[in-house]
């Protein structure tokens, strides 16, 4: 049995974001124990297409390095079918609500200064605490997204365009996200969104050979030790243990009680084909709650990306002709919620990745407070 001073389970950016920090510090002993190294940020074969998480925003600060960005979204390039029909970004009807449009931007760069402001403090202490130290932001973690929108009377941007955004980003409607969630999601009509390109090997270029291809079954207390053991039958013991795989296999794994958030799911398809002609012409189509789809994204390379809430969804819908080239079922996608799970759950065990906050950035910086954490005591010694 290999003994190991930190054990890492899961090669999303989250675990691979904490060996980063670890390795930057000079602290090697450590071993990545994953299933594969993209988690949920799946391409295409030809390495074009982003199946899985699909956009960055301009503050992912900690996740920029490791990316090529490929084009800018730009909202207004959609066209948006909601529960009365298709309205456009730029339509005459919008203007009466413009003012509170305006106000509600303002607002988000007071959201985003509070945000920027929990990232920093998140990278070294735990979730909790810091929401603790900010009562606007740990307000709107607890408030349901549909009181913020009556709240700052975006009733009308909702049903018409905020709820599609929802929708296509998260996988859920605002009605079932928390005030938090909804402002983190539409701090994308404020600042710049990209699609982009995840440049994974320079994220793990200076620990490619601390990472084996496996995949952990049990995990065990032994002593003061964690013992983990992969289902290729290799066990290791570790003073340290980082878990960072999805809540559910994570939890599974600890053996962890936790009250479950709202469960976003999602099915997908990438797909190569003739566009209906009321659906030609645009990026993007944000997809109406009714048809129980969720969006259409064309692609650079000519083909498509679809998302629906439905396993049985119907491409003739939005397809003359079509050829499936990949199709995934994200199911559970992630939780969204008010419910914490606590990162530190002592003994020198962290559980980080997209628990609390489903975001690439925030699952990268929640990875990097394991590596703070462990770093921590091992100056002590
Ligand atoms: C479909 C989808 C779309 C999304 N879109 C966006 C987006 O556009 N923008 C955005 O910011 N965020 C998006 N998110 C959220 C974001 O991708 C996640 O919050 C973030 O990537 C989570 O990273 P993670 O490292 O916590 O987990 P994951 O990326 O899920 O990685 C978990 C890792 O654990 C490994 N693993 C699992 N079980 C085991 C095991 N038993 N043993 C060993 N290894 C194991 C897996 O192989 C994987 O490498 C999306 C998420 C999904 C699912």
């Amino acid at each position: 049995m290999r003994e190991i001073e930190t054990i890492i389970i899961g090669g999303g950016v989250a675990g691979l974001g904490c060996a980063r920090s670890l390795s930057d510090a000079g602290n090697n002993n450590f071993l990545v124990v994953t299933k594969d190294i993209v988690g949920s940020i799946p391409e295409s074969k030809d390495t074009n297409v982003n199946l899985g998480a699909y956009y960055i925003q301009s503050s992912y600060h900690n996740f920029l390095p490791y990316v090529d960005i490929r084009r800018r979204i730009r909202l207004h390039e959609g066209i948006w079918l909601g529960e009365e029909g298709e309205r456009a970004v730029f339509d005459l009807r919008n203007l009466p609500h413009v003012w509170v449009y305006v106000r509600f931007m303002l607002w988000l760069r007071k959201f985003h200064r509070h945000h920027e402001e929990l990232k920093r403090r998140t990278a070294t202490e735990s979730l909790r605490s810091a929401l603790e130290k900010d009562p606007f932001l740990q307000q709107l973690y607890n408030q349901p997204g549909a009181k913020f929108v009556r709240d700052h009377h975006l009733e009308y941007w909702s049903r018409h365009f905020m709820n599609q955004v929802s929708r296509a980003l998260g996988f859920v409607d605002v009605s079932e996200i928390t005030g938090f969630i909804f402002c983190l999601g539409m701090l994308t009509i404020v600042y710049p969104m990209y699609e982009f390109d995840y440049q994974v090997d320079r994220l793990v270029r200076p620990f490619k050979k601390k990472i084996l291809m496996d995949e952990v079954i049990r995990i065990k207390r032994q002593g003061d030790q964690w013992q983990v053991t992969s289902v290729s039958g290799k066990s290791f013991m570790s003073r340290n243990l980082v878990v960072a795989t999805p809540t559910d296999t994570a939890c599974a794994l600890l053996k962890i009680e936790h009250e479950r958030n709202t469960v976003a799911r999602a099915f997908s398809a990438h797909l190569r084909g003739t566009v209906k002609a009321n659906l030609d012409g645009d990026r993007y189509v944000f997809l109406s709650q009714r048809s129980g789809d969720l969006a259409l994204a064309r692609q650079d390379d000519g083909t498509f990306v679809f998302y629906s809430h439905r396993r049985d969804y119907d491409l003739s819908d939005y397809f003359d002709d079509y050829e499936v080239i990949s199709t995934r079922a994200w199911d559970p996608a992630f939780y969204l919620g008010s419910h914490i799970l606590d990162e530190d759950r002592g003994n020198n065990c962290y559980v980080v990745g997209g628990h609390n906050i489903t975001f690439i950035e925030n699952a990268l910086i929640s990875g990097q407070f394991a590596a703070h954490k462990i770093l921590q005591q091992a100056s002590l010694q």
